[in-house]
């Protein structure tokens, strides 16, 4: 470092999020090209602020500088799935950064989605396949209602020609996706990820027997989608989160908020976040079914969940580090923001308080989080208003 280094930029006097230790402080952040290059505490530090060298200053007073946003589970295949949204739009100009498709596609639809979507795209796109060969190309046809669509071997084979895109299987265990043939298919799916050795993400909320059931074959590392769905076989029994979802979480299965158009309720959420029970990390499953509502985008979900009750530190580790590590993107530098580390980061700003409702019917009233800077590598993003109706 010396005296006449001149930064690019300089975000300037935010509360800078740290996630890995789950702190914050006041601080400058400096960026030279695409890396991040000094992260200088305010209240500390005698020195001068590195703002007095750098070509560009962005106040950010009053704001949360975060790293770039991480998404877990969307769906993002849009002219191929009724579900598919379109990445860029749905979420980079939204504060997200790198996300994972959580099984629209499967492997006969996967080279399409590498070639079109995950190759040209500015974002790090990642994704769950769906262990139907199908995949979810329409929602009112459940994948594995044929259960020969599960065919393990075109599974691994993608998976192995694509280590750096595939990151898990998919299951949807819902009734109308299954039917009643759940447990072999789910078994196999299992099977197919240990040879694999990749996590499968399992999405719940209206399967045919109760949670527990289905908990007790997940392996650690393993993810349960739809954590706090107000749908039949949740969390709670009697209002209180049930000991074998404790336990299970305890010995390292997974559990991802997956707001979605059906599977967030307030009344779930809110009992189970007082009783200490938070999900492993935060997902929108944003689609083309909500992301004009209810869902619209992961910081409306981040912005829900504050409402509830969770701290911006429980939040942002959750929509950051924790994801990143799910899917191997830590190794990339996602989810962090750290001198040296790549550019990627997302300022937010509380924005007055706006009716945002859950999947259920309910209603809170709370400010939102909306995006007002976004680098993604160094690059500054063109950024897209909130697409709901302020109140
Ligand atoms: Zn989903």
């Amino acid at each position: 470092m010396t005296e006449e280094q001149v930064f690019d930029l300089v975000l300037a006097g935010g509360t800078v999020y740290d996630p890995v230790s789950g702190t914050h402080q006041i601080a400058d952040v400096a960026v030279t090209g695409d890396r991040i290059s000094q992260i200088v505490n305010r209240t500390d530090s005698t020195g001068p602020s590195p703002a007095s060298r750098a070509r560009e200053v962005v106040d950010c007073t009053g704001a949360y500088v975060l790293p770039g946003l991480v998404e877990g589970h969307t769906h993002i295949f849009a002219d191929v799935s009724k579900v598919g949204a379109p990445p860029e739009e749905a979420h980079l100009r939204r504060g997200v950064v790198a996300a994972a498709d959580a099984g629209t596609v499967g492997a006969s639809t996967f080279a399409a989605f590498h070639r079109y979507l995950v190759t040209p795209s500015p974002m790090r796109l990642v994704n769950f396949l769906n262990v139907s060969v199908l995949g979810l190309i329409d929602f009112r046809f459940g994948e594995l209602l044929n259960p020969a669509t599960l065919v393990p071997e075109d599974a691994l084979a993608v998976a192995r020609a694509h280590p750096e895109t595939v990151r898990g299987f998919k299951i949807r265990l819902s009734e109308d996706v299954v039917g009643h043939a759940w447990r072999p298919l789910l078994k196999a799916s299992l099977e197919l990820a240990a040879d694999a050795g990749l996590p499968l993400m399992m999405h719940i909320g209206e399967t045919e027997e109760p949670l527990p059931v289905v908990l007790e074959m997940l392996r650690p590392g393993d993810i349960v989608s739809h954590a706090y769905t107000g749908k039949p076989h949740g969390i709670l029994r009697d209002g209180t989160v049930l000991d074998e979802v404790r336990a299970a979480q305890q010995r390292g299965v997974l559990f991802d908020c997956a707001h979605g158009r059906s599977n967030l309720s307030f009344e779930v959420a809110r009992p189970a976040i007082a009783q200490g029970f938070l999900p492993d990390f935060i997902s929108s499953d944003t689609s083309a079914r909500n992301w004009r509502g209810p869902v619209f985008d992961l910081v409306t979900s981040m912005a829900k969940l504050r409402a509830l009750g969770m701290t911006m530190d429980e939040i942002v580790s959750r929509v950051t580090i924790a994801p990143a590590r799910v899917l191997g993107l830590d190794a990339e530098g996602y989810g962090t923001l750290v001198p040296g580390g790549p550019a990627h980061v997302t300022v937010l700003r509380d924005t007055e308080e706006t009716v945002l409702p859950d999947a259920a019917g309910n209603q809170i009233v709370a400010p939102r989080l909306e995006p007002v800077f976004v680098l993604n590598g160094g690059q500054r993003v063109e950024l897209t208003g909130w697409r709901g109706q302020p109140a």
